[in-house]
């Protein structure tokens, strides 16, 4: 037996289970909202070509109107102006994007405090408990948010969300091993990180480093601490910043 035939009797047999890690994708999905003077995206949007109709008898299609950073999507280096000689979207090797992840669980810190901080000593305590985070792979950060995701508001939460302090990001982006970081809110950074300083170190750093970033992430909560690996698949979009993204994790059961 190879090894890929191994892994297709495990998921025929539910031994390993595919668990879907992407939010769905339509015009309610929430948006980052820039203040002002900032430029801001569009929402997703599908437009109609033809539905069996006169148009298209036979047939059903869209156009779709979308941002690169819309709901469940991918930060490449190039998103960040510390990243500006990175790689864009189409440039990642494919090879990175089946990779390990470790699962951080912080959602009832963040149900404390919605403007909850990810520390190093808490990434620490948990690499006590796990063993070190994956040379490669993903660092998930749970924290309760994929719950909101169907409400703008409550998703956004006006600018108070979970993230990671600017010490711990810059540890996480220059002294582990990680490929990125994944979150369940509208980006990597917390919603107060405009006036961190840095301002948004996740995308400062992790993208400066040539890391990627993940998120609108949901169904963190039902992956183990450690094994899930993690299937990330953006569209390569030449030149692109980023781009919405459907993940899969491989879960052992
Ligand atoms: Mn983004």
């Amino acid at each position: 037996m190879s090894i890929l035939s191994d892994l297709l009797g495990a998921l025929g047999s539910g031994r390993v289970e595919v668990v879907d890690l992407t939010a769905p994708l339509h015009s309610g999905t929430p948006l980052l909202q820039l203040p002002e003077p900032f430029a801001n995206t569009i929402p997703f949007r599908l437009e109609e070509i033809s539905r069996y109709d006169d148009r298209g008898p036979g047939w059903y299609w869209n156009d779709i109107h979308t941002g690169e950073h819309t709901g469940t999507h991918f930060d490449a280096p190039v998103h960040w102006a510390t990243g500006r000689d990175g790689e864009d979207v189409s440039q990642v090797d494919p090879a990175k994007l089946v990779a390990p992840a470790a699962v951080l669980d912080f959602a009832g810190n963040a149900a404390q405090d919605s403007d909850f901080l990810l520390e190093i000593a808490h990434v620490k305590q948990w690499q006590e408990a796990h063993g070190p985070l994956p040379d490669g792979g993903w660092l998930l950060y749970r924290t309760g948010w994929d719950a909101r995701g169907e409400s703008q508001s409550e998703f956004l939460n006006g600018g108070h969300s979970p993230g990671i302090s600017v010490e711990c990001a810059r540890w996480l982006a220059e002294e582990t091993p990680i490929i990125g970081v994944g979150v369940e809110t509208v980006g990597t950074d917390a919603g107060a990180a405009h006036s961190f300083e840095p301002a948004f170190p996740c995308h400062s750093y992790l993208l400066g480093a040539g890391k990627y970033g993940l998120t609108q992430l949901r169904n963190l909560a039902v992956l183990p601490p450690t094994g899930a690996v993690v299937l990330t698949a953006p569209l390569p979009i030449v030149g692109g910043s980023g781009s919405p993204t459907r993940v899969l994790a491989l879960v052992e059961r």
